[in-house]
């Protein structure tokens, strides 16, 4: 394990924590979709081809299908003995120095090796054609198979489906297929100070930002996601709501996990028989994170900073999530590397996920930080397009530095 000391304990790295969070998961399990309702869910198998795609030979343009040996030398005169629109079935051979006008898509007839495009021929007589160009053999023929050969993985298990992959399924008549049944999620906002609704907030009240975010990071990683509402800081009321929490496939938490007086979700976790797998991780915001599973239960205990849950949950739940339904790999978003705009000083030794904005100029990417970095100011994190990413080992970035940044 890397990481900073502090006192005798080595603190667990980023990269140690997200390497727990994988092992101690796994896939959830498959539903079968139709097609229709497959878009952002993530594949449970893979996809074999069961027939070529194209299924025939077929004409790239509009134009005149040929036997190249018959346009070797141009012009050539030959005899139109027909017409091929895309969608009708093969017609007959085709003869020596005859042609057939076929249209984009249609099915290559036998005997024919070539489409001459329409802009290179003219019309000289009805019923005669004029070739002006030579061609190769299969000019403008698409070959069956091109795109997509029968017997082959077109897509893996683990394929989160874009819109392009729903075409490929659609391209090989999948109209059903196996997905990851949706996680469904759970969250618990906990704290004494957090008021719900949009009435006037009391002397000392603040209101309950993490748990809708929390609810919306996960519903944007496919989740089924239930709101736990509100638990205060007190054995009885946590107990209830986590006992309830812990029915999900993810139960994610808020507040609570650091070394106040009314921090008591650690606590109250391991009395319910979560095994606690990391707490605390070296990063900078959301150090006090936890993660731990009960059964087949993940749980996190996010910081109740907004800044520190979201970054928390963007570094360790989202991982999560992908991994609860089979992503292969927990991928994070689009990095880059982009030059800073300013010096970043860090005085201690953690990894550190800045709020950046990212923006090019000439050609070179350019980052600068939101500014302050508190980790109550969400408005910050608003501003935000990126995260740069510090490195646990330097102290001073200086301006024109080359750092990692993740795209928000
Ligand atoms: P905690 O992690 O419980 O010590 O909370 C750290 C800070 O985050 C405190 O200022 C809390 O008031 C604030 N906080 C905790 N939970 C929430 C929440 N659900 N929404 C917004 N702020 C919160
Ligand atoms: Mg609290």
């Amino acid at each position: 394990m890397t990481g900073e000391t502090q006192g005798t304990a080595t603190m667990l790295s980023a990269f140690d924590a997200g390497q727990a969070i994988w092992d101690a998961l796994g896939p959830i399990g498959a539903v079968p979709v139709s097609l229709s309702v497959a878009l952002g869910r993530v594949l449970a198998e893979d996809i074999v081809a069961l027939e070529d795609v194209p299924s025939f030979d077929n004409a790239a343009m509009d134009g005149y299908a040929v036997r190249s040996e018959d346009v070797a030398s141009v012009p050539a005169a030959l005899a139109v003995l027909g017409e091929i629109p895309a969608g009708a079935a093969p017609g007959p051979a085709l003869q020596p120095k005859s042609t057939a006008r076929i249209m984009t898509g249609g099915a290559i007839p036998a005997g024919c090796d070539a489409v001459v495009q329409q802009e290179w021929t003219e019309i000289v007589a009805p019923g005669t054609v004029r070739i002006l160009r030579s061609v190769a053999a299969r000019h403008n023929v698409r070959n069956a198979g091109s795109d997509i050969v029968r017997g082959s993985t077109v897509l893996h298990f683990g394929t989160v489906l874009r819109p392009q992959e729903i075409g490929i399924l659609a391209s090989l008549g999948r109209s059903v297929l196996d997905v990851s049944r949706k996680p469904a999620a759970y969250v618990l906002a906990t704290g004494n100070e957090l008021s719900e609704g949009d009435a006037p907030l009391a002397p000392g009240m603040i209101r309950n930002s993490n748990g809708p975010m929390l609810s919306a990071l996960l519903e944007a990683e496919g989740c089924t996601v239930r709101g736990l509402g509100v638990a205060r800081d007190d054995r009885n009321g946590l107990t209830a709501k986590i006992r309830e929490g812990l029915e999900a496939d993810i139960l994610v938490t808020s507040g609570g996990v650091s070394v106040g007086a009314y921090d008591l979700v650690g606590e109250v976790l391991r009395v319910l028989g979560v095994e606690i797998r990391f707490w605390k991780v070296n990063i900078r915001p959301g150090m006090p994170v936890l993660f731990g599973t009960k059964g087949r239960t993940a749980v996190f205990g996010l910081p109740g900073n907004p800044v520190s849950a979201m970054v928390t949950f963007l570094k360790f739940v989202r991982p999560a999530v992908r991994r609860l339904q089979g992503c292969r790999a927990a991928e994070e978003g689009v990095r880059l590397t982009a030059m800073l705009e300013h010096e970043i000083v860090k005085l201690d030794g953690k990894r550190h996920f800045v709020r950046g904005i990212l923006r090019e100029e000439k050609g070179v990417p350019l980052v600068r930080s939101t500014g302050p970095q508190l980790s109550n100011v969400l408005s910050s994190l608003s501003l935000a397009n990126c995260l740069i990413v510090l490195p646990e080992e330097g102290r001073s970035f200086p301006a024109g530095a080359r750092v990692e940044v993740e795209l928000l």
